[in-house]
């Protein structure tokens, strides 16, 4: 059997884990001093880790600078290169709405990551339940030497607890797909109001097959048709349906789900949806109504851009 402090350890193990996923990826702000007491402990030094270097502020700096680059310039930007600008003064100097975005994302993040440990921490615990009915069972039925179903017993929970922490790493991997998805969401929107205004609207790009759900939320009749429009603020970020029944579930931004792919993208004044060319076109007698009054300059690489 596992001992009550070899379980402690196992817990302690999963904690420090989780806590240094947050200071490395989300935000040493989100730690209390005590979790940032463990992972000093453990050799994490806390005290290097930029906020320039975080998942959450990099992917929002990345869905932002999306908006004001062509794809074209942003593809051929190698990661290190990324990095280095959102470093520099000549990243958009975010306001303070916009970092009241990356708090609330920060915040959102964490639930995400919480959600790991404790699954795991019930794992265990089943675990070791699971085994310890098995090992009385096993005494009682086969009468066995006591030694004998002592080892039986510990090789299945060391089995149950080496494949749950297996997949421990692939449940990171899926929080970090799902934060830097919804943090570049965030920052996409965040850069149409800061170009367009508060009444900028935007339509998600669903990819070919993308789930039922995401199709049904952000376009009007099944794939290839007419996508819904959507005022900026207008959905709620993905936590909105966390621990709720698929029957209860609302419409919200993007990542809708784990894995999600759909990319919001901004809809120019006037422009309406032709169904020929599956885009969102200028009418034949299109005419920009009022010039905008700022616009949003940046310079990336050689390069200076005005949107
Ligand atoms: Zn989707």
């Amino acid at each position: 059997m596992l001992t009550p402090t070899q379980l402690e350890q196992l817990n302690k193990l999963i904690d420090s884990k989780i806590y240094g996923f947050i200071a490395k990826n989300i935000s040493i702000d989100q730690l209390t001093p005590e979790q940032i007491k463990v992972l000093k402990s453990i050799g994490v030094q806390v005290d290097k880790i930029l906020p320039k270097d975080l998942l959450t502020y990099q992917s929002f700096a990345l869905g932002m600078i999306s908006g004001a680059i062509p794809k074209s310039t942003l593809n051929a930007t190698n990661y290190e290169a990324f990095k280095k600008y959102i470093g520099s003064t000549k990243m958009i100097p975010l306001n303070s709405y916009e970092k009241g975005v990356i708090r609330s994302l920060e915040r959102q993040s964490l639930s995400d990551v919480a959600g790991i440990g404790n699954k795991y921490k019930k794992t265990i615990g089943e675990a070791l339940n699971t085994s310890e009915r098995q090992y009385f069972e096993d005494t009682l039925r086969r009468n066995i030497q006591e030694g004998r179903a002592k080892k039986e017993s510990l090789r299945i929970i060391s089995n149950n607890i080496a494949k749950e922490l297996d997949s421990f790493g692939r449940d990171f991997d899926r929080v970090v797909q799902t934060i830097s998805h919804n943090a570049f969401t965030e920052g996409r929107e965040a850069f149409y109001v800061k170009n367009y205004g508060n009444d900028a609207k935007y339509w998600v790009d669903v990819f070919q097959g993308a789930c039922t759900w995401c199709v049904k939320s952000y376009l009007t009749g099944g794939i290839g048709s007419e996508p819904k429009v959507f005022k900026v603020g207008e959905l709620p970020p993905p936590n909105a349906n966390y621990g709720k029944k698929k029957a209860d579930w609302v419409v919200t931004k993007p990542s809708s789900h784990p894995y999600c792919r759909c990319t919001i993208n901004p809809l120019p004044e006037g422009y309406v949806w032709n169904q020929d060319t599956q885009q969102f076109e200028p009418p034949k007698d299109f005419k920009r109504k009022v010039e905008r009054k700022s616009k949003v300059k940046i310079e990336f690489g050689d390069k200076r851009y005005e949107i």
